[in-house]
C-alpha cells in the first residue's frame, strides 16, 4: 500500500474513533480537534497529512521544526510545540510555531514573555500538568497548576489558552489521570483569572483517545495511529 493511502485511511480511521467515542460521551465531534504529533516523520509524509485534511502539527523538537521547515510553511497548517522546551531555544521555537503546549516552569514564561516583546507580539500557551506522578514527565503537579497559572498570567504576552497532559502509561489508569486534568481545568476557571481561557484540553494519544474524549478532551494527539510505529 502507497504512503498517501494509508495515511488516508489511517486519518479514516481516526476520525472514525473520534466520533464514536464522542457519541459515546454525548459530544460533538466538532468539540474535539486532530492535532498530528510527528515527531520523526519527514516532512513529505507530514505534507501528505495536511493535503488529506489534517489542520494541526505537533512537534517535540526545535531542530525537527527548522529542518521542515522549508516544506511546512508553505502548508495551511498551524504548529505547536509539545515537546521539553529549552529556555535557550524559545527566540527560535517561536519563528515556527503559534502555541507552545508545553509551559511548565516560570522561566521558560519569562522567556518567552521577553521574545514576545522584543518582537511585539503575542503567543498562546498551555500550561504542562503532570497527571501521572512519572519523574520522566514534564509538568507541573495538579496541585500546584492554579498558582502556576497566577503567575504565568502576569506576562502579559502570554495567552493561556488551557492545559495540556502526557496520561499515564498504564491503561487502567490513565482515565484518572485525563480526569484529574479536567478537574484542575475547572479549579482555574472558577478562580476567573485575567488572561487565563480554559477553552483548550490537550490530552489523549493513539492508544488512549477514547478515555480523554471521555474526560472532556478537546484537541487529541495522535501519532503512531497515523504514520505507524516510530523507529527512531
Ligand atoms: C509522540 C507524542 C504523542 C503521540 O503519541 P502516539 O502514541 O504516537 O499517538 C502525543 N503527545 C506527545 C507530547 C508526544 O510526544
Amino acid at each position: 500500500m502507497d504512503v498517501t493511502h494509508s495515511i488516508e485511511l489511517n486519518l479514516r480511521r481516526i476520525r472514525e474513533r473520534i466520533a464514536r467515542a464522542c457519541d459515546a460521551a454525548g459530544r460533538s465531534p466538532d468539540e474535539v480537534q486532530l492535532m498530528l504529533a510527528t515527531k520523526t516523520v519527514p516532512a513529505e509524509r507530514v505534507a501528505v497529512a495536511v493535503r488529506l485534511g489534517a489542520r494541526l502539527i505537533g512537534e517535540n523538537r526545535v531542530q525537527e521544526l527548522a529542518e521542515k521547515d522549508s516544506v511546512l510553511r508553505e502548508l495551511d497548517c498551524e504548529r505547536h510545540f509539545i515537546g521539553r522546551l529549552q529556555t535557550n531555544k524559545v527566540n527560535q521555537v517561536l519563528r515556527y510555531v503559534t502555541c507552545v503546549q508545553s509551559l511548565d516552569r516560570l522561566d521558560l514564561a519569562d522567556r518567552l514573555q521577553r521574545r514576545s516583546e522584543t518582537t511585539d507580539g503575542t503567543v498562546d500557551v498551555l500550561l504542562q500538568v503532570n497527571t501521572s506522578a512519572e519523574e520522566s514527565k514534564g509538568g507541573v503537579t495538579p496541585d500546584a497548576a492554579l498558582s502556576f497559572a497566577r503567575d504565568v498570567s502576569k506576562r502579559d504576552r502570554l495567552r493561556i489558552r488551557g492545559l495540556m497532559t502526557i496520561g499515564h502509561p498504564d491503561p487502567t489508569q490513565v482515565r484518572t489521570s485525563y480526569k484529574s486534568l479536567h478537574n484542575v481545568r475547572n479549579d482555574i476557571e472558577q478562580a476567573g483569572i485575567d488572561r487565563v481561557f480554559m477553552d483548550t484540553l490537550s490530552m489523549g494519544m493513539s492508544g488512549d483517545l477514547e478515555a480523554a474524549i471521555a474526560e472532556g478532551a478537546t484537541m487529541i494527539r495522535v501519532g503512531s495511529a497515523i504514520f505507524g510505529l516510530r523507529t527512531g
